[in-house]
């Protein structure tokens, strides 16, 4: 997707407040001797912004404007070490707000809808971005937070809750209490906005099935506003990135070169309005793709695939490269398993080994089903796993992002 003479203005303008404001970025392009980007090519000679910088750049060193024009911070989970913390300006917060309206416009909700929002509100930009853009549209939202599902189905019948908001792995939970407790005449839910969680279509099936509800997929990450710079519109041929506020391109993750509009590669984001803290060129290490061509609903907004996975996520099996996405659309061929699965890599008497773990119900034989999917697994990607098949329910069910892929190698 080709930056426009607009974009390539707004991203000008940008460069000149993080070279004024002298921070990681600015620094880069004072080294650099950047001042402005005249042509595509120029901007893709820019230089990456990477998570690391953000980390060094605890707690407020993202500050691109005076302090006194901040009116908010989130701050990303510091799971693997220093957290990274986003100022944001009035403007930043209202700009996100509109995103995240428009994607609600885009899933076809309207005023007339109420929003029981699951995402946790606090430090992460979860809940507060799916409140600010639901009070934008002048929907009413149901600001539950995450957790407590008792009250969840309560309050999801008594009001009468027409969308939910939560993770794949919340919704799913949901969806099979609603299902236990066999409610589902009394839910009156019409779709669900999904965060930006990687899931596959068994799930997204799942979830439809047992809820009855339309799925959209919403995107972002912390770094960049937060959820709510894009999201699927009903004719579901990839998410809508919002491009009057973001810059879309997909790198080869090993080379950092762009790659053509339809191949797969990592999604790299440039703010274009951003004041707080702009980025240029962020690597998300989301994996995904430019889909090529136009939508049938006529906006012109580029189109990201579902996000595949990490580009750290990316596994090395007996010298074989495999992205989760691979064993989940294999496990997904079979309808006897449900849509959980967990992936184990370790290292064992100098061989790498991966065991699969699945789960069915009692109808099928275990050890036929494993030796099945061992087979599938060697004939499409190269390599035999170990499969493991588990009874209906026994792999954890999260509130939170789901950790699917555990690699005991590195520990
Ligand atoms: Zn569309």
């Amino acid at each position: 997707m080709e930056i426009s003479k607009l974009q390539l203005e707004q991203v000008n303008k940008q460069i000149q407040r993080l070279i004024a404001s002298n921070n990681f970025y600015g620094k880069k392009l004072k080294e650099a001797g950047v001042e402005r980007v005249e042509s595509q090519a120029d901007f893709e000679k820019l230089p990456f912004s990477q998570k690391q910088d953000l980390r060094d750049a605890y707690p407020l060193g993202l500050m691109a404007v005076p302090e006194s024009e901040i009116v908010r911070i989130h701050s990303s989970s510091g799971t693997t070490g220093v957290p990274v913390i986003i100022p944001y300006t009035r403007k930043d917060v209202e700009d996100w707000a509109i995103q995240f309206a428009r994607c609600y416009e885009y899933a076809g909700i309207t005023e007339n809808d109420r929003i029981q929002i699951t995402p946790g509100y606090g430090l992460w930009t979860a809940g507060i971005g799916f409140q600010a853009g639901c009070e934008r549209l002048g929907a009413m939202a149901v600001p539950m937070g995450p957790g407590n599902t008792d009250k969840q189905l309560q309050m999801m019948q008594d009001l009468k809750t027409t969308v939910l908001c939560a993770t794949s792995s919340y919704a799913l939970l949901l969806a099979e209490e609603i299902a236990k407790r066999g409610i589902k005449d009394k839910i009156h839910l019409k779709k669900g906005v999904i965060g930006s969680e990687r899931w596959g279509d068994a799930m997204r099936k799942r979830i439809h099935d047992e809820l009855g509800v339309e799925l959209y997929d919403i995107y972002g990450l912390t770094e960049i506003y937060g959820p709510g710079i894009g999201i699927n519109c009903k004719y579901d041929t990839g998410m809508h990135i919002w491009s009057d506020y973001i810059y879309v391109e997909i790198i080869d993750p090993e080379t950092g070169k762009n790659l053509p509009d339809g191949e797969w590669g990592e999604i790299v984001l440039t703010t274009l309005v951003k004041e707080g803290a702009p980025l240029i060129r962020y690597r998300t290490h989301d994996l995904s793709r430019i889909i090529p061509g136009e939508c049938p609903c006529g906006s012109k907004h580029p189109r990201i695939d579902v996000i595949a996975g990490r580009s750290d996520d990316m596994m090395k099996i007996k010298g074989v490269n495999v992205f989760p996405k691979q064993i989940e659309e294999i496990l997904a061929s079979f309808p006897e398993l449900s849509s959980e699965y967990q992936i184990h890599i370790s290292h064992l008497d100098g061989r790498d080994t991966m065991r699969i773990y699945v789960e069915t119900n009692g109808s099928v034989d275990f050890a036929l089903m494993a030796k099945q999917v061992a087979d599938r697994v060697k004939s499409r990607i190269g390599f035999t796993p170990i499969v493991k098949v588990v009874e209906l329910g026994v792999l954890p069910r999260s509130e939170k992002k789901s950790k699917r892929v555990i690699d005991e190698r590195f520990d």
